[in-house]
């Protein structure tokens, strides 16, 4: 018995480890992605304000979606107090870069964590119902099919983007593990 209850407590310590070690990795990679908006900013010969890069942080900064308000309040207690209408220039300034795509069915916007969208066409968005983490995947012939099919009835189609939701890979492992 007494065992048993060692062995849980080892599991239990692993995991927090192996949680402690993910949020590490997550705050290096958010270094990484910062500089990463910065050199798309760059490219475009666009400034990447101070305004701008917070409210990228912030975005960043969680894995799933968040609401121009969230981003709002989450400056203002870090001592950034900003009208909505600075955030939501921001938010623009930032997806037309690419850097941050939006969550129609959410309004809330997500950091883009590909950079090959120019190479491998448009992406379709999954997000997951448990975390609301996003994921993209380059899916330009769905876009294509989209306007074949819309075309031979005569339609003109605007989809600028395509939604799907459900459960994300480690969401689904966690549902088993338990
Ligand atoms: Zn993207
Ligand atoms: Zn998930």
């Amino acid at each position: 018995m007494r065992r048993v209850e060692t062995t849980q407590m080892a599991k239990a310590m692993m995991k927090q480890a192996e949680s402690d070690t993910a949020e590490l990795a997550a705050d290096k990679g958010l270094d990484e992605i910062v500089k990463r908006a910065r050199e798309a900013f760059d490219e475009r010969n666009l400034r990447f304000t101070q305004l701008r890069e917070q409210v990228f942080s912030e975005i960043a900064a969680i894995r799933g979606s968040i609401g121009a308000y969230e981003i709002l309040e989450r400056l203002a207690e870090k001592g950034t107090r900003l009208a909505p209408i600075s955030v939501y220039r921001s938010i623009d300034a930032l997806m037309e870069v690419g850097v941050i795509h939006r969550l129609e069915s959410k309004n809330a916007f997500f950091a883009c964590r590909r950079h090959e969208h120019g190479k491998k066409g448009r992406p379709i968005f999954l997000a997951c119902e448990q975390c609301g983490g996003v994921v993209e995947v380059p899916a330009q012939h769905i876009f294509d099919e989209v306007k074949t099919l819309a075309a031979s009835v005569g339609f003109t189609p605007k989809v600028k983007f395509i939604e799907v939701s459900g459960v994300c890979a480690s969401c689904r492992d966690k549902a088993k593990s338990e």
